[in-house]
């Protein structure tokens, strides 16, 4: 597409009503209309979905969208479809439909309706949606949560991996991927598998400087954790436990101690489960006591604190669950606790997983074991395994951790420094 006629920020105005483009979303969609392969990585909140909405929109035929999940799927659908005066410019195609909804799918996408189609990598792979999706006029591809492909990634789906064929056999279009991940392990993952060796890649900064990273031992958990919440009386928060079990046991035990908390894990029923989130989002519960199943997608604003009670289990996991804090840009206190005897126990319980596995496992654990034990900066840690440079004095948030407040002996740190930088 020829893009000097088109005028990006009247059209930014137009659909999203915002009259600024956030840092390089400018950029990236010139990039995408003039057809190049785009990667783009960018911590949550970056406002990556309007990278693809805003070209899908304003492009002739219809853009494909992969994303993982379904809850997800609609809600960005209907946000789509709230932005347009025309009605259901934005679809989906997965395994919640019916015949008749499918069909009514494809024959909007036919009519030239349809500007964006979310799709689930396990729909996409189905023979009679490629053969029609080969028909039809594609703008482009957009592979949303692209971390997903990787087995480093720390919410690898399978599926993901058979994307690069299936895009090929659809049509010869641009693929942007789009992911807050930024290991340079899954970064390189992702490029390799959708063979976008040659995509412009656009990073931006992965420091929260309004994030303050805290670890403590493990002692007296419980009661350091009461404590803690006591002294954020009133604030929302998050707690992180590994197993479900101790998900309803510290539920419990935070209710008893007069703290308005409530259990959220995969294994409740669903509508309990429902309902806790929706209190939790609405105020009516401070604390949700969670397993990782709480969380992705979700976009609390003003959670003032996040806990893991157990360590993660990847420093990505401890990124993105942390990231969940302060996305408002106040302050968001991000506090763990840690055991060397979680980390043995996590290693035996990997010891019965394929080789593969265990090794990815047990390499990412080691990871976090030098996060927990270091004494140089946690944000500079942090940051180098992002591949990152952090400067722990000058740069921002600098002051915004434990080892920072209470500087560690040097020679620690300067090992530390070391290791970082050989992994
Ligand atoms: P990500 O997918 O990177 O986590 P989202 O695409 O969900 O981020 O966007 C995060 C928030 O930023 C959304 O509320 C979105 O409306 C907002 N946003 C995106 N772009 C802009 C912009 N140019 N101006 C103002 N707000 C924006
Ligand atoms: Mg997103």
């Amino acid at each position: 597409m020829d893009t000097k006629d088109i005028n990006l920020s009247a059209e930014l105005k137009k659909y999203f009503g915002f009259s600024k483009f956030k840092g390089q979303q400018e950029l990236i969609i010139n990039e995408l209309l003039s057809g190049k392969d785009i990667f783009v990585l960018m911590p949550t909140g970056g406002g990556k979905s309007l990278c693809y909405q805003l070209p899908a929109l304003i492009s002739e035929g219809t853009a494909i969208v992969v994303s993982p999940l379904i809850a997800l799927m609609k809600n960005q659908v209907d946000a789509v479809n709230g932005l347009s005066s025309d009605e259901g410019v934005a679809h989906v195609l997965n395994s919640s439909l019916n015949k008749t909804q499918t069909k009514q799918v494809m024959d909007d996408i036919t009519a030239g309706k349809t500007k964006l189609l979310y799709v689930a990598p396990e729909s996409l792979i189905k023979e009679e949606y490629v053969e029609f999706l080969k028909a039809v006029k594609i703008s482009f591809v957009a592979i949303d949560e692209a971390h997903c492909i990787s087995e480093w990634g720390h919410d690898f789906r399978p599926e993901y991996r058979n994307l690069k064929g299936i895009i090929d056999k659809i049509a010869d279009v641009p693929v942007i991927a789009l992911t807050a991940t930024a290991t340079p392990k899954v970064q390189d993952d992702i490029q390799k598998t959708l063979g976008m060796n040659n995509a412009l890649v656009f990073k931006e900064s992965f420091n929260r400087a309004n994030l303050y990273y805290e670890i403590r031992p493990k002692v007296n958990v419980d009661k350091e954790i009461v404590r803690f919440i006591n002294q954020h009386k009133g604030k929302s928060g998050i707690v992180y436990c590994l197993s479900r079990r101790k998900v309803e046991e510290f539920a419990q035990l935070l209710q008893v101690n007069g703290i308005n908390a409530l259990p959220y894990h995969a294994g409740l029923d669903q509508k309990l489960r429902v309902a806790n989130q929706d209190k939790f989002l609405m105020e009516e519960a401070d604390v949700i006591v969670a397993t990782i199943a709480f969380g992705m997608g979700i976009d609390k604003p003003d959670v003032r604190f996040v806990i893991h009670y157990d360590i993660p289990k990847s420093l990505e996991s401890y990124y993105q669950e942390t990231g969940r804090a302060g996305r408002d840009g106040g302050e968001g206190h991000c506090l763990a606790f840690y055991d060397p005897k979680d980390i043995e126990k996590l290693e035996k319980f990997l010891a019965q997983k394929p080789v593969s596995e265990r090794e990815i496992g047990l390499q990412l654990l080691n990871e976090v074991v030098g996060y927990a034990e270091t004494s140089m900066s946690r944000r500079q840690y942090l940051l180098y395994y992002f591949g990152e440079r952090f400067d722990p004095v000058t740069g921002e948030g600098a002051l915004m951790c434990d080892n920072s407040q209470n500087p560690p002996k040097l020679k620690d740190a300067a090992q530390d420094l070391k290791k970082v930088l050989e992994m």
